[in-house]
């Protein structure tokens, strides 16, 4: 929209108007002054509505008149009159072409005016970064009026962070446009979140004159987001301690039988020391025992305080073999309860993951105390959970770890069989029906997938695929590099001895 014109824009006009006119009726020159006047008209274009461009059009062609009036009113030539016409032909022209200026300049100015409409923060930058355009949107979203904004540089104005959970702006299909996600500073110093669409203008010979950034505010979006992941990772940890709290006596076990253990050497030693001849090689073996057991039960304790703390995911380069080491320890004692043989047939060397250790042992974890559940109570065919792991290769040619945890119990019940990932959905009169739900998740968010099918001849099939990480990364734990030296990890199980067949083992837990 054009605005109200000057005081002094109008005076200047004026006084241009009249030293036009003085000269062409005083001054002695043969040539036609008046074509100035089509300068006045074009200037006029620049704070002049319509009307009064045509209205300066018209005292043009009046004081042309009037001056040609004057100074030759007595003689009729043509070359005078040639040149009035001339000047009026120029004065027609430069009207013309000061009011298509204006339709297009307010053309122009009714489009940008619906840049104003919308909440999303429209500007422009130069090549130096100076801000040369500042919508409503920008106004609203940033809190810097257009009148501070125009003239900033924008890198001091917003302060451009680019969050590395976002990764760098993607150039789009052509080379003049980019998106992604930035976090800038608004005027009173809170941050906002924004996906950012950037196009270059670009001048002659394809050279970048400017920038033009629409950006829109998702800091709700990524704060329920955040919520979101707070309140999944708290549910997370809450169901994973409860399961723990299912295993109590399996744990307690596993750190009273080491305990035990040293009681009894510790008791040994003293007996060995306290003879008339102590016997040193003895006590030197009870001793070693000793420490042997201190260790297996401080194992136990640290892989239950890595699964009970509460903390962000941070992933590894590991095996699904090392997860199942990991977890057996904690439930064995569980199986023996519930009369339940284990059969383990792990490959070695294991196809190497990247995932969160605490988060897989959680997956497996409930799966395993699931199927113990399953076979709590049947009778008439052995209970016998079946836990191997393989690689194995897609259809997508790509290769996957997989772990297979099958049970002879009742199977999955047919009216929840389709929604058992689904939160809340159980069988069990103290169930929440949360376990499958986070294990899905979690197994998810690893890139895999997991799913039940019935087993073979009784029971359900869980099976866990999770993408195989290629490059061996230099941050591999201690722990994979230990499991893929000797084989299967769960080759360093005291159980080993009752170990058949090289990479696997049945195991009858002793009633
Ligand atoms: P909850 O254990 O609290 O019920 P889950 O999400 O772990 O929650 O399991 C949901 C339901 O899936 C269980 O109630 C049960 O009906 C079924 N289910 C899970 N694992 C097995 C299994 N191994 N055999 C038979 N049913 C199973």
């Amino acid at each position: 929209m054009m605005g109200r014109p000057t005081g002094l824009q109008v005076a200047l006009m004026l006084a241009g108007v009249a030293v036009i006119f003085a000269i062409d009726t005083f001054a002695p020159l043969d040539i036609e002054i008046a074509v100035l006047y089509a300068v006045v008209v074009i200037a006029s274009a620049d704070f002049l509505g319509r009307r009064g461009i045509l209205l300066v059009c018209a005292v043009c062609v009046l004081q042309t008149l009037l001056s040609y009036g004057i100074v030759h009113s007595e003689s009729f030539e043509s070359g005078p009159v040639l040149r009035a016409l001339i000047g009026l032909c120029a004065i027609g022209i430069a009207t013309l072409a000061a009011l298509r200026n204006r339709a297009a300049a307010e053309s122009l100015s009714d489009q940008a005016a619906l840049l104003d409409l919308t909440h999303d923060a429209i500007f422009v930058r130069d090549r130096n970064d100076v801000i040369t355009y500042w919508n409503a949107g920008a106004e609203e979203l940033y809190g810097w009026p257009r009148k501070e904004a125009l003239g900033q540089k924008a890198s001091d104005l917003l302060k451009t962070k680019y969050p590395p959970s976002a990764g760098p702006m993607k150039q789009l299909d052509d080379s003049s446009r980019w998106q992604g996600e930035l976090i800038h500073t608004r005027r009173d110093g809170l941050e906002v979140w924004v996906v950012s669409r950037w196009a270059v203008q670009r001048g002659e010979r394809g050279r970048p004159i400017a920038t033009m950034e629409i950006n829109s505010g998702i800091t709700e979006q990524k704060q329920a987001e955040d919520a979101l992941h707070h309140a999944r990772s708290q549910l997370e940890h809450v169901t994973r301690i409860s399961t723990l709290g299912e295993l109590t006596a399996s744990i307690a076990h596993e750190v009273n039988q080491p305990l035990a253990a040293i009681v009894t050497n510790g008791e040994a030693s003293l007996r060995w020391l306290l003879r008339d001849e102590p016997n040193i090689e003895e006590v030197r073996r009870a001793v070693e025992r000793m420490i042997a057991n201190g260790r297996r039960a401080s194992d136990v304790i640290t892989r239950l305080r890595a699964l009970a703390r509460k903390g962000n995911p941070s992933h590894t380069v590991l095996t699904l073999n090392d997860i199942v080491a990991d977890v057996i320890p904690l439930v064995e004692r569980e199986m023996l309860n519930n009369d339940v043989a284990l059969r383990l047939d792990l490959q070695a060397p294991a196809p190497l993951v990247l995932g969160d250790r605490v988060q897989l042992a959680q997956v497996v974890i409930n799966l395993v105390v699931n199927a113990i559940h399953a076979m709590s109570q049947i009778g008439g065919r052995r209970r016998l959970l079946s836990i191997s792991s393989k690689a194995s290769l897609e259809d997508s040619n790509s290769q996957m770890a997989v772990l297979e945890i099958e049970d002879t119990g009742t199977g999955i019940d047919p009216k929840i069989a389709s929604d058992i990932f689904t939160a809340f959905h159980t069988t069990k009169a103290d169930g929440m029906g949360m376990g499958l739900s986070i294990s899905r998740t979690i197994v998810e968010s690893h890139g895999g997938s997991i799913s039940a099918t019935p087993g073979d001849r009784w029971g359900a099939l869980f099976t866990i695929r999770l993408p195989v990480q290629q490059q061996v990364d230099a941050t591999v734990p201690n722990s994979h590099a230990r499991g893929s030296t000797s084989g299967s990890p769960a080759a360093t199980f005291r159980h080993a001895d009752e170990s058949v067949g090289q990479n696997g083992f049945d195991l009858q837990s002793p009633r």
